[in-house]
């Protein structure tokens, strides 16, 4: 339910102030304090839970409804030309704070952060892309 050292449980509770553009009995969505760019918001789901092993799938799947709700909205309101969809899962993966969140972080041409996502692409051989593909496969 809630974890008494996390930081979004008592942004959650009302503990720590935020700016809060939407709420309901499950989630609370606010603006990032360090935004990426103008409007960068995260979805809190109000019950505790560290990632995307541990969420409850049910709950999850209203959190992918709220963020396309929030991202058309939001997309109409800031005039935004695209839009990011995060979600960080452990500490190599960039998360920092260790309860789930998705990422809401609008997208403008010529805006600082341009290179947000930029990432160089590694080199696998042809076999070794054929074991992965195996292995991952969903049976
Ligand atoms: P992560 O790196 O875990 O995916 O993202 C955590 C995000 O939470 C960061 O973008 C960071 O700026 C934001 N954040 C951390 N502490 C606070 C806070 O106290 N208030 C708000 N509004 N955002 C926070
Ligand atoms: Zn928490």
């Amino acid at each position: 339910m809630r974890d008494e050292n996390c930081i979004f449980c008592k942004i959650i509770a009302g503990e720590i102030p935020s700016r809060t553009i939407f709420e309901n009995e499950d989630f609370k969505v606010i603006l990032d304090v360090n935004p990426a760019s103008k409007g960068h918001a995260l979805i809190l789901p109000k019950n505790h839970c560290a990632n995307i092993y541990e969420i409850d799938e049910d709950l999850l799947a209203k959190a992918a409804k709220l963020a396309k709700k929030l991202a058309e909205h939001m997309s109409g309101q800031l005039k935004c030309d695209g839009f990011n969809i995060l979600q960080n899962n452990g500490e190599v993966a960039g998360q920092t704070v260790f309860h789930f969140h998705i990422h809401l972080i609008p997208r403008y041409h010529g805006m600082k952060n341009k290179d947000l996502l930029n990432w160089t692409h590694e080199e696998f051989t042809a076999e070794e892309q054929d074991q992965i593909c195996e292995k991952i496969k969903l049976k």
